[in-house]
């Protein structure tokens, strides 16, 4: 699988080392984006019983911190993780349901809003979350 080796350079290019754990992890969440720790870890041990939870959860710390994973955390949700990183995209949450999809930056930059008043900082990243109902809820509340 190219995706897997591809994978295997960015471990290296971040100075970690390639384990099965790893891959397992970045695996599960590049086939299920937004998942929250319990499915990733659900995944992993699916595929590798002798991976223990705790061993989940530190390939989803370490690959974060290294930005090979982005976590997310809307409000009044769990941590979801994702392999999409370094776009700035944004996400949309359903309030009823709280499926997470992907929107794209408004601007194309990052970061994509600019802070009438930024006290100073370099801003490198504006988090924006848009809420509403997503397709299937807001068929449900209109019938
Ligand atoms: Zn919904
Ligand atoms: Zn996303």
């Amino acid at each position: 699988m190219p995706k897997t080796s591809g994978f295997e350079h960015m471990l290296r290019e971040a100075s970690l080392r390639v384990t099965k754990a790893r891959l397992a992890g970045r695996a599960a969440v590049h086939g299920h984006p937004h998942a929250d720790t319990d499915s990733v870890i659900g995944d992993v041990r699916g595929d590798l019983p002798e991976v223990s939870r705790q061993a989940v959860y530190d390939v989803l710390r370490v690959l974060t911190d290294a930005g090979l994973l982005r976590r997310i955390q809307p409000a009044g949700s769990v941590a979801r993780y994702e392999a999409r990183v370094g776009d700035n995209h944004h996400h949309v949450v359903c309030r009823s349901c709280g499926v997470i999809a992907d929107a794209d930056c408004a601007v194309g930059e990052t970061p994509c809003l600019v802070a009438s008043h930024d006290h100073g900082f370099m801003i490198d990243e504006a988090e924006v979350v848009y809420w509403g109902l997503c397709p299937a809820c807001s068929t449900a509340t209109s019938t």
